[in-house]
């Protein structure tokens, strides 16, 4: 009997495509015990981009490796599709893109793309008949679209720190993961390298519609990428409250001057602002 494809899974329609539920996980033990994620749940619905975000050490890197099944928690839950992380990173349905690049210095830009799409490809929009299925399976067009399309012969040692990110976001893209999970891909740009990148990264993902968990510390880029975002607070690291984000698609960067931008940037930094100081119980 045939193992069953990805899109054969139960995923139901209004069911979550990807699903965290009561994520626990400590580090340490006694006093250097350092509770990473307290009682996590996340819900990402099939093709939406998500953004998690929140101050430094809140835990979003752990929850994105939970989400891979690159972490154990310590408790609850972790579903993709109706898979564990395990199973869903054996049936190759999981993307992940670090924040250091992690290219082969020998291969060209093209070559990094190509080079495990014949072993690693996970069957996402392939399988599923999407519509951007030609972009994710054509390196050129998609390394173009990227905005290295004048690159392609160039080793990583010759590329610029956006175009190293750039080329693992194709790589991560061209295996057509059934879900993409990037941690903070864009923290070392530079602001104009990383306005072009967020640009191109959505022209892809418009395209391609895959189911995206995106970490960044950056309220002006979750708000400009997502459909809605997850907001992090720290010691313990949990979940301080999601805002949606509903602003016409495609996006442009004439919105971040924009009133709308402004109103949900003030309401992410609400919900930032009420997990760091909580309201004293006075009895
Ligand atoms: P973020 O990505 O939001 O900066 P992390 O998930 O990396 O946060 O870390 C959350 C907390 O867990 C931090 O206090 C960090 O120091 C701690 N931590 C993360 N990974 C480990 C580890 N492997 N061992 C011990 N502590 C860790
Ligand atoms: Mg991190």
């Amino acid at each position: 009997m045939s193992s069953p494809q990805p899109s054969d899974l139960p995923c139901a329609a209004g069911t979550p495509f990807v699903q965290v539920q009561d994520a626990c996980k400590t580090y340490g033990t006694g006093e250097k015990a350092v509770q990473a994620l307290s009682h996590v749940d996340l819900q990402v619905p099939r093709g939406r981009f998500v953004s998690v975000i929140g101050p430094s050490g809140c835990g979003k890197s752990t929850l994105l490796r939970t989400v891979a099944g690159l972490e154990q928690p310590d408790g609850g839950s972790v579903r993709i599709c109706g898979r564990t992380a395990a199973e869903a990173g054996a049936a190759k349905m999981i993307g992940f893109v670090p924040q250091v690049p992690a290219l082969l210095p020998w291969l060209d830009v093209l070559g990094n793309v190509r080079v495990l799409e014949k072993v690693n490809r996970g069957g996402g929009a392939r399988r599923h008949g999407g519509a951007g299925q030609g972009l994710a399976s054509d390196p050129v067009a998609l390394l173009t679209r990227l905005g290295l399309g004048d690159v392609l012969h160039r080793r990583p040692g010759q590329l610029s720190g956006g175009m190293q990110q750039r080329t693992a976001i194709a790589r991560a893209f061209a295996l057509e993961p059934q879900v993409l999970l990037m941690d903070e891909p864009f923290s070392a740009l530079d602001e104009f390298t990383r306005e072009s990148a967020q640009l191109q990264l959505l022209d892809v993902w418009q395209e391609l519609r895959t189911t995206v968990v995106f970490v960044t510390h950056s309220i002006a880029e979750a708000v400009l990428l997502s459909d809605s975002v997850v907001v992090m607070a720290a010691r313990p690291g949990r979940i301080a409250g999601v805002v949606d984000v509903d602003l016409p698609r495609p996006r442009h960067h004439g919105l971040l001057d924009s009133a709308d931008m402004h109103e949900h940037e003030h309401r992410i930094r609400q919900v930032l602002e009420t997990a760091w100081n909580p309201v004293e119980d006075v009895a």
